[in-house]
């Protein structure tokens, strides 16, 4: 079986310093790609700074033989998206893969949730995906490269108290699908995960037991394989954890159509058939969603 290599790619990965975007980190390093240890090194809720994480991370690398650098940008502002491109520009020349891991948590329910707790979180997952996506954009096309987003199942699914962190999460979602649709003319393909794994952000939430068998090591494999160049799909989210991987996707029901126009009571006297689930159809993109309303008035 060949082994998947990574040489000569450079590679960010942002909130490297722990948790998955770290061992996302090593893997590719070891795998003899160029990487950029991106981490804030603040808390789980995002507070505070520190060089430290990312530095240990890339001390980790070149002991074991590999090539990294750090940087402590904060992805949520232009100026820290920026220095984290310019580290990969300035230190290896071009930028092959990105990997937009960073996230913080800030859980409260919905009647308590403020605006502080809201803005903090979209600013680190989504935002800072945006902002660090679109300063490695150019290279990234010039490479035909890679982007992996990290989506969550809280997200896709929804989950109590995490309005900011699943709206961030979804969000991530349409980004994925979109810059699929607008990197596919130059080779650049972007795809999605939603993983679960213990880390310190799930170390509350998740029973100790589970800790070995949701090791991170069991999300990076795909992470790495969606970020090389033989990766087949774009646009796509994939679950993975605890040695179980699978697609997910949005699926629209077979509906039900009346050519003359709908009532109100023709919704509730249809209800069942509108909320059918089966048989279900997937679409590419939103012409292929168009094309098939067109079909349903013809
Ligand atoms: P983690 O807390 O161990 O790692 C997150 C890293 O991001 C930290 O090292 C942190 O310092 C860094 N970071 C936070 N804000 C930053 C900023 N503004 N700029 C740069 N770096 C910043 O948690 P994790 O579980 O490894 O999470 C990694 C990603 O996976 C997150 O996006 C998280 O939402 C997502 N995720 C994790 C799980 C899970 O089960 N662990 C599930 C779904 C999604």
């Amino acid at each position: 079986m060949s082994e998947l290599r990574y040489d000569g790619k450079v590679a960010i990965i942002t909130g490297a310093g722990h948790g998955l975007g770290r061992q996302h980190a090593l893997e590719l390093a070891s795998r003899g790609a160029k990487v950029v240890v991106n981490d804030l090194g603040g808390d789980l809720h995002g507070e505070g700074a520190s060089t430290s994480p990312a530095q240990e991370v890339v001390a980790e690398i070149v002991k074991n033989g590999g090539e990294a650098v750090a940087n402590g940008g904060n992805v949520a502002t232009e100026e820290g998206a920026a220095s984290i491109v310019q580290t990969a520009i300035d230190t290896f020349g071009r930028i092959d893969i990105l990997i937009n891991n960073a996230g913080i948590l800030r859980d409260k329910s919905f009647k308590n949730i403020g605006t502080a707790e809201w803005d903090a979180v979209i600013a680190v997952h989504l935002r800072g995906a945006f902002l660090v996506t679109k300063a490695a954009w150019p290279h990234l096309v010039e490479s035909a490269g890679r982007v992996v987003n990290t989506s969550s199942p809280a997200g896709l699914f929804g989950n109590f108290g995490q309005a900011n962190y699943s709206t961030a999460k979804m969000g991530l979602v349409g980004f994925t699908r979109t810059l699929a649709a607008e990197g596919k003319k130059a080779g650049v393909k972007v795809n999605a995960i939603a993983p679960v794994a213990y880390t310190r952000m799930t170390a509350d939430l998740f029973p100790a037991e589970f800790a070995e068998k949701l090791g991170v090591e069991q999300v990076t494999p795909l992470v790495v394989f969606l970020a090389h160049e033989s990766v087949p799909d774009s646009g796509q989210v994939y679950t993975v954890g605890g040695g179980h991987i699978a697609k997910i996707f949005v699926a629209e029901g077979p509906g039900f159509t009346k050519k003359d126009g709908l009532s109100v009571e023709d919704i509730r006297d249809n209800w069942d058939q509108i909320s059918a689930q089966d048989p279900f159809a997937i679409y590419a993109n939103i012409g292929e969603q168009t094309t098939a309303t067109f079909q349903a008035l013809a």
